[in-house]
């Protein structure tokens, strides 16, 4: 297992368009490996290619009910209802602000060995291939919030050590220590 430090917002990567993978060799499959590992290492329940410094069209999740990886994925909204709750995001710790999302959606893909997948994806389960396919557009959540709560999740970003610090890559270790302190301050 290779546990990878974690890009943070202000690294110019999290705002590029990651590219597709072409060739599904070993080098992807340790991708997958790598993002796995360092997903579960900071407590995030998804995470995208980009995030550990790869510009390319990977991401991995687990939301508990579902987990496993996407390479070069898209999808498709299912019906129009939506969904609105509180996102995070692991190259922005400390951030947590409600963003409304699509509540179905089908996505597709392929998996480490180039084969086709597809699955159906609601609440959670679709906010996460909504929140990290944007990460390969080089789109962050922030840019899906309101004007005011964006506004307020900038005030928060810039107050945050990190960001006065000029820091833009954290150990994963670090990032989970600090998840895990924050839900212990909103007393989960
Ligand atoms: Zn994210």
């Amino acid at each position: 297992m290779t546990i990878q430090p974690v890009r943070l917002f202000g690294d110019p990567i999290l705002r590029a368009r990651a590219v597709e993978v072409e060739t599904f060799d070993q080098q992807v499959r340790q991708l997958v490996t790598d993002l796995t590992d360092t997903m579960y290492e900071s407590g995030g329940v998804g995470i995208a290619a980009p995030q550990i410094g790869v510009g390319l069209r990977v991401f991995v999740y687990d939301t508990g009910d579902a987990q496993g990886h996407l390479i070069n994925p898209t999808y498709e909204v299912i019906g129009d209802q939506t969904q609105t709750g509180p996102e995070g995001c692991l190259s922005i710790p400390g951030v947590r602000e409600d963003v409304t999302r699509s509540l179905t959606v089908h996505a597709r893909g392929f998996d480490m060995d180039g084969a086709p997948v597809e699955f159906r994806a609601e609440g959670l389960l679709a906010r996460c291939v909504q929140h990290e396919t944007d990460h390969l557009d080089g789109v962050l959540f922030l840019q899906r919030l309101d004007p005011a709560t964006r506004k307020e999740a900038m005030r928060v970003i810039r107050e945050s050590a990190w960001f006065s610090a000029g820091v833009t890559v954290l150990r994963a270790s670090e990032i989970g220590a600090r998840k895990r302190a924050a839900a212990q301050g909103r007393g989960r």
